[in-house]
């Protein structure tokens, strides 16, 4: 069954929704991973990364991680961001943007890998379930798990503020799995972001598996304004 994704981005402002119950999403996220382990037995230090994609994933929720680590207003969505720096950064942060757009428009997750509209995992993103009720907060769930994965990838992966050691390592990893240089290559990155991640107790894909990598190999070197 091949799923087909809508290569528009969205162009509705997303509405704001209260900390106190972005924080109740979160638990109840939190809790869904529970409940998944308990259907499908221990996953071992699988289930951590589980939980650490969720709490990660729900801190971009809305946020621009580049105005957060320049210390501007970051409560818009990374590839709307309105901060163009001059010259080259200027041409960077376009280029970064144009990419986020173009693996959106073409990453094919494979099956049962990812809810598709956002990439999380079915059993994390609340529509993901073909039992789920359509109500606003939990469409608004999914809209914002659409913000966070692949525009996370690409500016700690590719983006003009990403760290050039951890840049070079992700490489080495992606290289080590398959991707044949993974810095130009985008068309074969992107199909491995596709792919289901191997060894996962719970379904994912590996774009899931690339954005926790690169979440803890930044762990301690950016300050958290969570
Ligand atoms: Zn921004
Ligand atoms: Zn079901
Ligand atoms: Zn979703």
């Amino acid at each position: 069954m091949q799923q087909v994704e809508p290569t528009s981005i969205p162009t509705t402002t997303p509405r704001t929704i209260p900390t106190d119950i972005r924080h109740q999403f979160r638990q109840q996220d939190i809790e869904r991973a529970h409940i998944a382990q308990r259907h499908h037995g221990p996953a071992g230090p699988r289930f951590d990364d589980e939980a650490f994609l969720v709490s990660e994933v729900e801190k971009w929720v809305h946020r621009c991680s580049t105005c957060t680590q320049r210390g501007y207003d970051d409560a818009h969505e990374m590839w709307r961001c309105g901060f163009t720096g001059a010259g080259g950064a200027s041409r960077e942060i376009q280029a970064n943007k144009d990419w986020m757009k173009m693996v959106r428009g073409k990453v094919q997750y494979a099956n049962y890998t990812a809810h598709f509209p956002c990439g999380m995992p079915q059993h994390i993103c609340p529509l993901g379930d073909h039992h789920a009720d359509h109500s606003e907060e939990v469409q608004e769930r999914c809209r914002g798990y659409r913000t966070v994965l692949i525009p996370m990838v690409a500016m700690m992966g590719k983006g003009p503020q990403r760290d050039a050691e951890v840049t070079q390592r992700w490489y080495q990893r992606l290289a080590s799995r398959g991707v044949v240089d993974p810095e130009r290559n985008d068309e074969g990155l992107i199909q491995y972001f596709g792919q289901r991640a191997p060894g996962t107790a719970q379904k994912r894909s590996q774009l899931t598996e690339e954005f926790i990598w690169l979440r803890r190999a930044y762990d301690g070197r950016e300050k958290c304004s969570d």
